[in-house]
């Protein structure tokens, strides 16, 4: 080929590699660094019951440096192997959060944190879950854990096993982002999770996309069958909150109710940011 106007040589090829591989060494370095230094922080938002408009918990969302997305980032720790200790990290930071709270006696919320399948799908990670878990006791049974599926997860039966085993350790297990192209209806259906997060695209697009309006429906419908109560992601508004409570869905996390935060305290009075009451159908925050 080589010759050829426009085509590559093989040493254009190499030079391609070389780059990409240069970047990627790069990359995981940052992420070992992260890793190693503690260079992030969780930043939290509230879930909220939307009968009663009262905190229920809150999801602890990974945050490095002030660009990076955290999607990004997490797919990227997944490709190259760094995830497990990534998602240890964070189980550990929010333990540790919960920890401090109940030595102070202070209240703080129930916490959610997002572990990946690759994570509890790896035999080896169980172990150093409950290694994790076990000298912190009673005080695991505030967390919760947010599994999203990934293509990575053909194996129910093992990820079951990992989840039975948490739960029977007094965690609550809940199925992230349910509608989306990752997360199908056959997990809601072969996983035994506690709770099940609709995905926040499907939730947005609900009231004006008469599709995702449908898959929403059948959803809600499937939930109510098994038995799961259903969490509605990406809130942002009260036509979306008022279609949402008419469904039945219990409870719903968005800008709408509040954004991720840096601090646990201030959302120990339950919703500060919202009017002090409302009326009539709506919710009303005291
Ligand atoms: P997720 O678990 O589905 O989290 C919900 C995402 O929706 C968060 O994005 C949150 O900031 C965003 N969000 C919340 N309310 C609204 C809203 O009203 N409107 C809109 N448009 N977005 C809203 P974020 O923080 O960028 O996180 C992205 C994803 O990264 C998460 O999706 C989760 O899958 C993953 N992730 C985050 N932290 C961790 C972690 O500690 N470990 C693992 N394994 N994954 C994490
Ligand atoms: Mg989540
Ligand atoms: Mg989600
Ligand atoms: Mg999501």
């Amino acid at each position: 080929a080589a010759g050829r106007p426009g085509a590559l040589g093989i040493a254009d090829v190499n030079s391609a590699v070389v780059d990409m591989l240069q970047s990627t060494i790069g990359r995981v370095g940052q992420v070992r660094r992260i890793l190693e230094q503690r260079d992030f922080h969780l930043a939290y938002q509230p879930i909220v019951n939307l009968v009663t408009g009262k905190l229920h918990h809150v999801e602890a969302l990974m945050r490095v440096g002030d660009s990076a997305s955290p999607a990004e980032f997490i797919a990227f720790a997944e490709r190259v192997g760094l995830i497990c200790d990534l998602d240890l990290l964070v189980l550990q930071t929010a333990l540790d959060a919960l920890k401090a709270a109940h030595d102070q006696k202070r209240a703080i919320p129930d916490i959610a944190i997002n572990l990946s399948a690759v994570t509890l799908n790896s035999p080896l990670m169980v172990e150093q879950l409950q290694t994790v878990l076990r000298p912190y006791g009673i005080i695991a049974r505030k967390l919760l854990i947010e599994v999203t599926e990934t293509a990575a997860v053909h194996d129910f039966r093992g990820l079951n096993q990992t989840l039975d085993r948490l739960r029977r350790m007094g965690l609550r297990v809940c199925l992230d982002d349910v509608g989306s192209g990752t997360t199908s209806f056959l997990s809601l259906n072969e996983l035994r999770v506690d709770y099940a997060k609709l995905d926040g695209r499907i939730v947005r697009g609900a009231l004006t996309n008469s599709r995702d309006r449908a898959i929403l429906h059948s959803i809600v419908e499937i939930a109510r069958h098994i038995n799961i109560e259903l969490i509605a992601e990406q809130v942002e508004t009260d036509a979306q909150l008022h279609h949402l409570r008419q469904l039945g869905v219990r409870y719903g996390q968005g800008y709408l109710f509040g954004k991720p935060s840096a601090s646990l305290s201030n959302l120990d009075q339950g919703m500060p940011s919202r009017p002090a009451r409302r009326t009539g159908k709506q919710v009303s925050w005291e």
